[in-house]
Protein backbone atom coordinates (compact mmCIF):
# COMPACT_ATOMS: atom_id res chain seq x y z
CA UNK A 1 0.00 0.00 0.00
CA UNK A 2 0.93 3.76 -0.19
CA UNK A 3 1.99 5.28 3.09
CA UNK A 4 3.21 8.82 4.17
CA UNK A 5 6.40 8.02 6.01
CA UNK A 6 8.90 10.28 7.94
CA UNK A 7 12.73 10.19 6.23
CA UNK A 8 13.64 13.55 8.77
CA UNK A 9 12.88 16.77 9.77
CA UNK A 10 10.70 18.62 6.68
CA UNK A 11 11.21 15.56 4.71
CA UNK A 12 7.93 13.24 3.97
CA UNK A 13 7.54 11.01 1.08
CA UNK A 14 4.48 9.12 0.19
CA UNK A 15 6.26 5.34 -0.11
CA UNK A 16 5.03 1.78 -1.01
CA UNK A 17 4.84 -0.32 2.29
CA UNK A 18 3.48 -3.84 3.59
CA UNK A 19 -0.20 -3.59 4.02
CA UNK A 20 -0.35 -3.84 7.51
CA UNK A 21 -2.46 -7.58 9.18
CA UNK A 22 -4.42 -8.08 12.46
CA UNK A 23 -2.05 -8.56 15.54
CA UNK A 24 -4.42 -8.64 18.47
CA UNK A 25 -7.76 -10.47 18.05
CA UNK A 26 -9.57 -7.29 19.07
CA UNK A 27 -7.72 -5.22 15.99
CA UNK A 28 -9.34 -4.20 12.74
CA UNK A 29 -7.82 -3.02 9.55
CA UNK A 30 -9.04 0.44 8.21
CA UNK A 31 -9.49 1.06 4.18
CA UNK A 32 -8.92 5.09 5.39
CA UNK A 33 -11.09 7.54 3.17
CA UNK A 34 -10.06 11.03 4.54
CA UNK A 35 -7.24 11.47 6.92
CA UNK A 36 -5.85 15.57 7.90
CA UNK A 37 -2.77 16.69 8.81
CA UNK A 38 -2.66 18.45 12.24
CA UNK A 39 -0.43 20.68 14.01
CA UNK A 40 1.16 17.92 16.24
CA UNK A 41 2.20 16.67 12.68
CA UNK A 42 4.53 19.91 12.41
CA UNK A 43 5.98 18.75 15.51
CA UNK A 44 7.07 16.28 14.10
CA UNK A 45 7.40 17.63 10.67
CA UNK A 46 10.41 20.21 12.44
CA UNK A 47 12.11 17.55 14.01
CA UNK A 48 11.10 18.27 16.82
CA UNK A 49 9.54 14.92 19.07
CA UNK A 50 12.31 12.13 19.56
CA UNK A 51 11.70 8.83 19.13
CA UNK A 52 10.83 9.05 15.50
CA UNK A 53 12.29 7.05 12.95
CA UNK A 54 13.18 6.85 9.40
CA UNK A 55 10.24 5.05 7.27
CA UNK A 56 7.90 5.51 10.40
CA UNK A 57 4.04 6.08 9.25
CA UNK A 58 2.39 9.46 10.25
CA UNK A 59 -1.64 10.50 10.87
CA UNK A 60 -3.49 10.74 13.51
CA UNK A 61 -6.32 12.51 12.41
CA UNK A 62 -7.96 9.79 9.67
CA UNK A 63 -11.45 7.39 9.08
CA UNK A 64 -12.53 4.82 6.57
CA UNK A 65 -14.27 1.64 6.01
CA UNK A 66 -13.56 -1.56 8.03
CA UNK A 67 -11.90 -3.88 6.13
CA UNK A 68 -11.54 -6.55 8.29
CA UNK A 69 -11.69 -7.28 11.88
CA UNK A 70 -10.65 -9.88 14.49
CA UNK A 71 -12.37 -12.51 15.93
CA UNK A 72 -13.27 -10.55 19.58
CA UNK A 73 -14.51 -7.28 17.82
CA UNK A 74 -17.78 -6.53 18.51
CA UNK A 75 -18.19 -2.95 18.50
CA UNK A 76 -17.79 -2.55 14.61
CA UNK A 77 -17.99 -5.07 11.72
CA UNK A 78 -16.25 -4.97 7.78
CA UNK A 79 -18.26 -2.56 6.20
CA UNK A 80 -18.89 -0.23 8.72
CA UNK A 81 -17.56 3.68 8.52
CA UNK A 82 -15.82 4.76 11.57
CA UNK A 83 -13.92 7.45 12.76
CA UNK A 84 -10.74 6.98 14.53
CA UNK A 85 -9.82 8.74 17.81
CA UNK A 86 -6.34 9.54 18.14
CA UNK A 87 -5.78 8.03 21.50
CA UNK A 88 -5.65 4.35 21.49
CA UNK A 89 -6.91 3.49 24.69
CA UNK A 90 -8.30 -0.24 26.13
CA UNK A 91 -11.02 0.63 28.09
CA UNK A 92 -10.61 -1.73 31.24
CA UNK A 93 -7.54 0.14 33.23
CA UNK A 94 -7.83 2.51 36.09
CA UNK A 95 -7.54 5.53 34.13
CA UNK A 96 -10.06 4.19 31.37
CA UNK A 97 -12.40 4.00 33.82
CA UNK A 98 -12.42 7.36 34.86
CA UNK A 99 -12.68 8.36 31.33
CA UNK A 100 -9.08 9.81 30.63
CA UNK A 101 -8.36 8.02 27.77
CA UNK A 102 -5.19 9.43 27.19
CA UNK A 103 -3.65 8.50 30.30
CA UNK A 104 -4.36 4.53 29.41
CA UNK A 105 -2.07 2.50 31.14
CA UNK A 106 -2.14 -0.25 28.99
CA UNK A 107 -1.44 0.38 25.62
CA UNK A 108 1.66 2.21 25.35
CA UNK A 109 4.37 -0.58 25.71
CA UNK A 110 6.34 -0.50 22.48
CA UNK A 111 10.34 0.09 23.34
CA UNK A 112 10.07 3.82 23.58
CA UNK A 113 7.75 3.52 26.27
CA UNK A 114 11.02 3.88 28.91
CA UNK A 115 11.58 7.59 26.96
CA UNK A 116 8.91 8.02 28.95
CA UNK A 117 8.87 9.89 32.71
CA UNK A 118 10.96 6.57 34.32
CA UNK A 119 8.95 6.51 37.47
CA UNK A 120 5.42 6.23 35.93
CA UNK A 121 3.47 4.63 33.83
CA UNK A 122 3.58 5.90 30.18
CA UNK A 123 0.78 7.79 28.86
CA UNK A 124 -1.93 5.93 26.11
CA UNK A 125 -0.35 4.86 22.31
CA UNK A 126 -0.96 7.41 19.85
CA UNK A 127 -1.46 6.74 16.13
CA UNK A 128 1.23 8.14 14.12
CA UNK A 129 3.50 9.89 17.41
CA UNK A 130 6.69 8.26 17.82
CA UNK A 131 8.00 5.47 20.05
CA UNK A 132 7.30 7.83 22.70
CA UNK A 133 3.86 7.60 21.89
CA UNK A 134 4.17 3.80 21.18
CA UNK A 135 5.63 3.29 17.63
CA UNK A 136 2.30 2.91 16.13
CA UNK A 137 1.81 3.28 12.64
CA UNK A 138 -0.42 5.99 11.86
CA UNK A 139 -3.25 6.37 9.89
CA UNK A 140 -1.82 8.67 6.39
CA UNK A 141 -2.10 5.66 4.44
CA UNK A 142 -4.81 3.74 2.15
CA UNK A 143 -4.57 1.01 5.08
CA UNK A 144 -4.28 1.24 8.66
CA UNK A 145 -4.32 -1.24 11.73
CA UNK A 146 -6.72 0.40 14.40
CA UNK A 147 -6.06 -1.87 18.25
CA UNK A 148 -8.63 -2.22 20.81
CA UNK A 149 -11.38 -1.69 18.21
CA UNK A 150 -14.18 -2.38 21.12
CA UNK A 151 -13.31 0.86 22.57
CA UNK A 152 -11.54 3.54 19.71
CA UNK A 153 -14.04 3.56 16.47
CA UNK A 154 -16.97 5.49 16.17
CA UNK A 155 -19.39 4.14 13.43
CA UNK A 156 -21.01 7.28 11.88
CA UNK A 157 -23.96 7.45 9.97
CA UNK A 158 -24.14 7.91 6.29
CA UNK A 159 -26.13 10.60 5.99
CA UNK A 160 -23.15 12.81 7.13
CA UNK A 161 -19.94 13.43 4.89
CA UNK A 162 -17.08 12.31 5.41
CA UNK A 163 -15.55 16.07 5.62
CA UNK A 164 -18.37 16.60 8.47
CA UNK A 165 -17.06 13.79 11.13
CA UNK A 166 -13.41 13.25 9.93
CA UNK A 167 -12.21 15.83 13.03
CA UNK A 168 -13.71 14.16 15.63
CA UNK A 169 -10.64 12.28 15.53
CA UNK A 170 -8.66 15.02 17.15
CA UNK A 171 -9.37 18.71 17.07
CA UNK A 172 -13.13 18.81 17.92
CA UNK A 173 -12.80 16.93 21.20
CA UNK A 174 -9.92 19.17 21.48
CA UNK A 175 -11.49 21.88 21.08
CA UNK A 176 -14.14 20.98 23.39
CA UNK A 177 -12.30 19.59 26.00
CA UNK A 178 -10.63 22.66 25.81
CA UNK A 179 -13.27 24.85 26.71
CA UNK A 180 -14.99 22.70 28.95
CA UNK A 181 -11.62 22.78 30.91
CA UNK A 182 -12.14 26.40 30.29
CA UNK A 183 -15.11 26.04 32.35
CA UNK A 184 -16.82 28.17 29.53
CA UNK A 185 -20.23 28.78 30.44
CA UNK A 186 -23.38 31.09 29.08
CA UNK A 187 -21.68 35.27 28.82
CA UNK A 188 -18.30 34.10 29.67
CA UNK A 189 -15.97 36.10 28.26
CA UNK A 190 -12.28 34.27 26.69
CA UNK A 191 -9.25 34.85 24.77
CA UNK A 192 -7.54 32.40 22.17
CA UNK A 193 -4.12 32.01 21.80
CA UNK A 194 -3.70 30.64 18.27
CA UNK A 195 -6.19 30.74 15.20
CA UNK A 196 -5.29 27.42 13.82
CA UNK A 197 -7.56 24.40 13.50
CA UNK A 198 -7.90 24.09 17.22
CA UNK A 199 -8.16 27.38 18.27
CA UNK A 200 -10.81 27.62 15.35
CA UNK A 201 -12.63 23.93 17.22
CA UNK A 202 -12.04 26.04 20.52
CA UNK A 203 -14.03 29.07 19.26
CA UNK A 204 -16.96 26.85 17.99
CA UNK A 205 -17.23 25.35 21.16
CA UNK A 206 -17.10 28.29 22.89
CA UNK A 207 -19.88 29.70 21.12
CA UNK A 208 -22.14 26.10 21.26
CA UNK A 209 -21.19 26.65 24.96
CA UNK A 210 -22.80 30.15 25.38
CA UNK A 211 -19.48 32.12 25.47
CA UNK A 212 -20.39 36.30 24.78
CA UNK A 213 -16.89 37.54 23.91
CA UNK A 214 -13.96 35.62 22.39
CA UNK A 215 -10.88 37.29 21.78
CA UNK A 216 -8.69 35.41 19.31
CA UNK A 217 -4.79 36.21 18.88
CA UNK A 218 -2.52 35.33 16.04
CA UNK A 219 -0.54 36.89 13.75
CA UNK A 220 -1.75 35.89 10.67
CA UNK A 221 -4.13 38.19 9.16
CA UNK A 222 -5.84 35.45 7.02
CA UNK A 223 -6.51 32.68 9.81
CA UNK A 224 -7.71 35.58 12.06
CA UNK A 225 -10.21 36.89 9.26
CA UNK A 226 -11.69 33.48 8.80
CA UNK A 227 -12.44 33.07 12.86
CA UNK A 228 -13.70 36.57 12.51
CA UNK A 229 -16.43 35.59 9.92
CA UNK A 230 -17.14 32.09 11.22
CA UNK A 231 -17.22 33.10 15.11
CA UNK A 232 -17.48 36.30 15.61
CA UNK A 233 -14.35 36.80 17.27
CA UNK A 234 -12.50 40.35 18.26
CA UNK A 235 -9.37 39.65 16.08
CA UNK A 236 -5.88 40.74 17.97
CA UNK A 237 -3.08 40.47 15.54
CA UNK A 238 -0.16 40.17 17.76
CA UNK A 239 2.51 41.71 15.03
CA UNK A 240 0.54 44.88 15.44
CA UNK A 241 -0.10 45.33 18.58
CA UNK A 242 2.98 45.17 21.41
CA UNK A 243 0.76 43.47 24.47
CA UNK A 244 -1.60 41.21 23.58
CA UNK A 245 -2.48 40.33 27.07
CA UNK A 246 -3.04 44.42 27.65
CA UNK A 247 -5.19 45.09 24.95
CA UNK A 248 -7.69 42.60 26.58
CA UNK A 249 -6.95 43.49 30.31
CA UNK A 250 -8.06 47.06 29.20
CA UNK A 251 -11.07 46.01 27.19
CA UNK A 252 -12.64 44.27 29.94
CA UNK A 253 -12.22 46.89 32.34
CA UNK A 254 -8.90 46.46 33.83
CA UNK A 255 -9.82 42.78 35.05
CA UNK A 256 -9.69 40.48 32.67
CA UNK A 257 -10.91 37.23 30.50
CA UNK A 258 -12.94 34.64 32.75
CA UNK A 259 -10.59 32.54 30.72
CA UNK A 260 -7.53 31.99 27.99
CA UNK A 261 -7.03 29.15 25.92
CA UNK A 262 -3.94 28.10 24.63
CA UNK A 263 -4.08 26.36 21.31
CA UNK A 264 -0.03 27.15 19.91
CA UNK A 265 1.74 24.94 21.98
CA UNK A 266 5.39 24.47 22.81
CA UNK A 267 6.95 26.34 19.65
CA UNK A 268 4.72 30.02 20.20
CA UNK A 269 6.53 32.55 17.76
CA UNK A 270 8.08 35.86 18.99
CA UNK A 271 9.66 35.74 22.35
CA UNK A 272 13.36 36.37 23.13
CA UNK A 273 13.26 33.36 24.80
CA UNK A 274 13.11 31.45 22.09
CA UNK A 275 15.65 32.83 20.35
CA UNK A 276 17.99 32.12 23.17
CA UNK A 277 16.94 29.01 23.45
CA UNK A 278 17.23 28.61 19.39
CA UNK A 279 20.93 30.10 19.98
CA UNK A 280 21.66 27.97 22.49
CA UNK A 281 20.28 24.67 21.34
CA UNK A 282 18.50 23.79 24.34
CA UNK A 283 15.90 21.89 24.46
CA UNK A 284 12.84 23.93 25.84
CA UNK A 285 10.32 26.13 24.86
CA UNK A 286 9.37 29.62 24.44
CA UNK A 287 5.95 29.76 26.27
CA UNK A 288 5.31 32.90 24.57
CA UNK A 289 1.52 32.69 24.41
CA UNK A 290 1.54 30.47 27.74
CA UNK A 291 2.62 33.73 29.40
CA UNK A 292 0.36 35.97 27.49
CA UNK A 293 -2.56 33.40 28.98
CA UNK A 294 -1.82 33.98 32.42
CA UNK A 295 -1.81 37.92 31.86
CA UNK A 296 -5.07 38.42 30.22
CA UNK A 297 -6.99 36.57 32.48
CA UNK A 298 -8.75 37.97 35.19
CA UNK A 299 -8.86 36.94 38.97
CA UNK A 300 -10.09 33.34 39.71
CA UNK A 301 -10.25 32.54 36.17
CA UNK A 302 -8.56 29.37 34.54
CA UNK A 303 -6.35 28.58 31.74
CA UNK A 304 -6.95 25.89 29.51
CA UNK A 305 -3.84 24.34 27.58
CA UNK A 306 -4.42 22.12 24.35
CA UNK A 307 -1.13 22.83 22.99
CA UNK A 308 1.08 20.58 23.12
CA UNK A 309 4.21 21.06 25.35
CA UNK A 310 7.68 19.40 26.05
CA UNK A 311 10.89 19.92 28.01
CA UNK A 312 10.83 23.09 30.50
CA UNK A 313 9.69 26.67 29.80
CA UNK A 314 11.14 29.88 30.77
CA UNK A 315 10.17 32.25 32.29
CA UNK A 316 6.87 31.01 33.96
CA UNK A 317 4.87 33.77 35.60
CA UNK A 318 4.12 31.58 38.45
CA UNK A 319 3.59 34.32 40.97
CA UNK A 320 1.34 36.00 39.07
CA UNK A 321 -0.85 32.66 38.55
CA UNK A 322 -0.60 32.76 42.57
CA UNK A 323 -1.53 36.17 43.14
CA UNK A 324 -4.58 35.94 40.86
CA UNK A 325 -5.17 32.34 42.25
CA UNK A 326 -5.17 30.63 38.33
CA UNK A 327 -6.91 27.32 37.41
CA UNK A 328 -4.77 25.45 35.37
CA UNK A 329 -6.10 22.62 32.73
CA UNK A 330 -4.34 20.57 30.39
CA UNK A 331 -3.16 17.46 27.93
CA UNK A 332 -3.89 15.19 25.64
CA UNK A 333 -7.72 14.87 24.81
CA UNK A 334 -9.76 12.04 26.61
CA UNK A 335 -11.54 11.42 23.03
CA UNK A 336 -13.30 8.35 22.99
CA UNK A 337 -15.03 9.87 26.21
CA UNK A 338 -16.24 13.46 24.15
CA UNK A 339 -16.67 11.61 20.34
CA UNK A 340 -20.27 10.66 20.79
CA UNK A 341 -21.88 13.87 22.18
CA UNK A 342 -19.82 15.91 19.79
CA UNK A 343 -21.39 13.54 16.94
CA UNK A 344 -25.11 14.34 17.58
CA UNK A 345 -23.60 18.13 17.62
CA UNK A 346 -22.90 17.68 14.26
CA UNK A 347 -26.02 15.83 13.26
CA UNK A 348 -28.12 18.29 14.46
CA UNK A 349 -26.49 21.33 12.66
CA UNK A 350 -24.70 22.78 16.58
CA UNK A 351 -21.66 22.23 15.02
CA UNK A 352 -19.55 22.34 11.40
CA UNK A 353 -16.26 21.50 12.05
CA UNK A 354 -15.74 20.84 8.16
CA UNK A 355 -16.08 24.99 7.20
CA UNK A 356 -12.58 25.29 8.40
CA UNK A 357 -11.41 23.43 5.83
CA UNK A 358 -9.24 24.89 3.14
CA UNK A 359 -7.25 22.06 1.27
CA UNK A 360 -8.23 18.92 -0.36
CA UNK A 361 -5.75 16.59 -2.35
CA UNK A 362 -5.07 12.89 -2.98
CA UNK A 363 -2.70 11.21 -0.41
CA UNK A 364 0.25 11.58 -3.24
CA UNK A 365 0.62 14.81 -2.65
CA UNK A 366 0.92 14.63 1.15
CA UNK A 367 4.35 16.16 1.12
CA UNK A 368 2.91 19.24 -0.61
CA UNK A 369 0.25 19.55 1.76
CA UNK A 370 2.72 19.33 4.72
CA UNK A 371 4.89 22.19 3.29
CA UNK A 372 1.99 24.49 2.59
CA UNK A 373 0.53 23.62 6.18
CA UNK A 374 3.66 24.41 7.93
CA UNK A 375 4.44 27.34 5.62
CA UNK A 376 1.12 28.96 6.08
CA UNK A 377 1.05 29.57 2.49
CA UNK A 378 -2.05 29.93 0.02
CA UNK A 379 -4.39 30.74 2.88
CA UNK A 380 -4.04 27.36 4.71
CA UNK A 381 -6.08 26.33 7.37
CA UNK A 382 -6.30 22.63 7.63
CA UNK A 383 -5.35 19.99 4.83
CA UNK A 384 -7.67 16.75 3.68
CA UNK A 385 -5.86 14.20 2.28
CA UNK A 386 -7.98 11.41 0.23
CA UNK A 387 -6.13 8.30 -0.12
P1 LIG B 1 -1.31 25.32 13.93
O1 LIG B 1 0.18 25.23 13.96
O2 LIG B 1 -2.00 25.22 12.61
O3 LIG B 1 -1.80 26.69 14.59
C1 LIG B 1 -1.09 27.38 15.59
C2 LIG B 1 -1.37 28.87 15.41
O4 LIG B 1 -0.72 29.56 16.51
C3 LIG B 1 -0.77 29.46 14.12
O5 LIG B 1 -1.79 30.09 13.37
C4 LIG B 1 0.30 30.45 14.63
O6 LIG B 1 0.42 31.59 13.80
C5 LIG B 1 -0.23 30.80 15.99
N1 LIG B 1 0.76 31.34 16.94
C6 LIG B 1 2.11 31.13 16.99
N2 LIG B 1 2.64 31.81 18.04
C7 LIG B 1 1.62 32.45 18.65
C8 LIG B 1 1.54 33.32 19.78
N3 LIG B 1 2.63 33.64 20.48
N4 LIG B 1 0.31 33.81 20.13
C9 LIG B 1 -0.80 33.48 19.43
N5 LIG B 1 -0.78 32.66 18.34
C10 LIG B 1 0.42 32.16 17.97
O7 LIG B 1 -1.75 24.19 14.94
P2 LIG B 1 -3.17 23.53 15.42
O8 LIG B 1 -3.47 22.35 14.58
O9 LIG B 1 -4.20 24.57 15.61
O10 LIG B 1 -2.68 22.97 16.85
C11 LIG B 1 -2.40 23.89 17.91
C12 LIG B 1 -1.71 23.18 19.07
O11 LIG B 1 -2.60 22.19 19.61
C13 LIG B 1 -0.44 22.42 18.67
O12 LIG B 1 0.52 22.57 19.71
C14 LIG B 1 -0.91 20.97 18.62
O13 LIG B 1 0.15 20.05 18.84
C15 LIG B 1 -1.89 20.97 19.77
N6 LIG B 1 -2.84 19.84 19.80
C16 LIG B 1 -3.07 19.28 21.01
C17 LIG B 1 -3.97 18.25 21.15
C18 LIG B 1 -4.25 17.66 22.50
O14 LIG B 1 -4.68 16.51 22.62
N7 LIG B 1 -4.06 18.42 23.58
C19 LIG B 1 -4.64 17.77 20.01
C20 LIG B 1 -4.41 18.38 18.77
C21 LIG B 1 -3.49 19.42 18.67
ZN1 LIG C 1 -4.17 16.04 15.65
ZN1 LIG D 1 -6.84 1.85 29.57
Amino acid sequence: MKALTYQGSKDVRVETVPDPILVESDDIIVRVTATAICGSDLHIYRGKIPGMEDGDILGHEFMGIVEEAGPDVTKVKAGDRVVIPFVIACGRCFHCLLDEFAACETTNTGPGAAMNRKSMKPPAALFGYSALYGGVPGGQAELVRVPKANVGPLPVPDALSDDQVLFLSDILPTGYQAVVNAGIKPGSSVAIFGAGPVGYMSAACARMLGAETIYMIDHNPYRLEFARQAYGVLPINFDDEDDPAQTIVDATGGRGVDASIEAVGFEAKGSATETVLTTLKLEGSSGKALRQCIAATRRGGTVSVPGVYTGFIHGFLFGDAFDKGLTFKMGQTHVQGLMPELLEAIGEGKLSPEVIISHRMPLADAAKGYQIFNDREDECRKVVLTP
